[in-house]
């Protein structure tokens, strides 16, 4: 199913002299590992596993590394480090976990789709699928289907491939573009497309059940949601600042400038550090009626807004609750933005 690069993985290893590695893997992928760790270990080699999720390149085992003394992460699943720039002394290679699609059958599916109703389109990919994006495209220019797409200002971001915090990629097409098509499983990567650029049709291509949705109507609900959260955010007189210590969720510097800004406007602040972001923290404590600045991961407050027990807004929006914006100028990009 998944490509580990085993071969890759040992020669790294031998390359920098070591016999010892920390495996750091998502949860969704952890069920397939067992291959490559029987590999590692019949070469000699000391594996030990990450139990905790790792939801992105943002989010690296440097801290569980460290406390064992180990040098040499393996991060699997994600295509490279995101915001990250101290590595602590540590050596990271990124597989990405490719997983090999049908591209014929997703190439008939999307030019099925195309056909008489869009003449270009834009298209992108998550890295798991980024080694059948070529063909994709190629199959779609071979109907005479214009296929244009671009890559975020992040040098670790091939072209084409997008992640949910970072869809900038979609503001380099090389042309204006009739529709734009995100292939990936599930909706999560096309609404990051939907989210920055939503005055486009923009559709997620399933590729693992051959299925293409609109994202719009999931973008009109974040919308009146994000809405929501901002009005019923404007009325807080206290608010928690939440920090991860995540290595590519840590805005340490923006959330002590929004904790000034909040004082500024006679707002109580607490501010709560934790590496994972979770509802039971909040509950735990017993932090009522209190408005939420979620300084982590923007998804967070945009697709499991019910882990924060009160409003919660993201850094590009506090501006709305402090009415340095008016909320008539609210924009979608704003979720994603994260300086403010
Ligand atoms: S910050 Fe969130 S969306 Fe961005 S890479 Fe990390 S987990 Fe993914």
């Amino acid at each position: 199913m998944y490509s580990f690069e085993e071969d890759r993985i040992l020669r790294w290893l031998r390359s920098e002299n070591v016999n010892e590695v920390l495996l750091q893997v998502p949860d969704g992928i952890k069920p397939y590992i067992g291959g490559l760790v029987n590999f590692l270990v019949e070469n000699d080699i000391s594996v030990f596993v990450s139990g905790s999720h790792t939801w992105g390149g943002c989010d690296i085992a440097f801290n569980e590394a460290i406390s064992i003394g180990i040098r040499h992460i393996v991060h699997i699943g994600h295509h490279g480090p995101v915001r990250v720039a101290n590595f602590r002394g540590i050596k990271v290679l990124f597989i990405p976990g490719y997983y090999e699609i049908d591209t014929e059958k997703v190439s008939v599916l999307l030019i099925d789709f195309l056909r008489g109703k869009y003449n270009s389109i834009g298209l992108f990919t998550t890295i798991q699928h980024y080694r059948d994006f070529k063909k994709i495209v190629n199959e779609l220019e071979k109907q005479k289907i214009r296929v244009y797409t671009g890559k975020s200002p992040d040098p670790f971001l091939p072209r084409g491939v997008i992640i949910g915090c970072d869809p900038r990629a979609s503001d380099y097409l090389e042309k204006d573009v009739d529709v734009i098509v995100v292939i990936a499983g599930g909706i999560f990567h096309a609404l990051s497309i939907g989210l920055w650029r939503s005055e486009k049709k923009v559709f997620s291509l399933d590729p693992y059940i051959l299925k293409i949705k609109d994202v719009t109507p999931n973008i009109r609900k974040i919308l009146s949601l994000r809405l929501h959260n901002i009005i019923n955010a404007i009325d807080k007189e206290k608010f928690i600042i939440v920090i991860s210590t995540k290595p590519g969720q840590f805005f340490f510097s923006q959330a002590k400038k929004i904790e000034k800004m909040l004082k500024k406007h006679g707002k109580k602040v607490l501010k709560i550090i934790t590496e994972e972001v979770r509802r039971e923290t909040f509950i735990n404590m017993r932090v009522n009626d209190y408005g939420y600045i979620n300084s982590a991961c923007p998804r967070l407050s945009i697709d499991d807004p019910e882990i924060f027990p009160g409003p919660v807004v993201n850094i590009g929006e506090v501006k709305y609750i402090l009415g340095i914006a008016k909320i008539e100028e609210y924009s979608l990009r704003d979720c994603l933005i994260l300086n403010i």
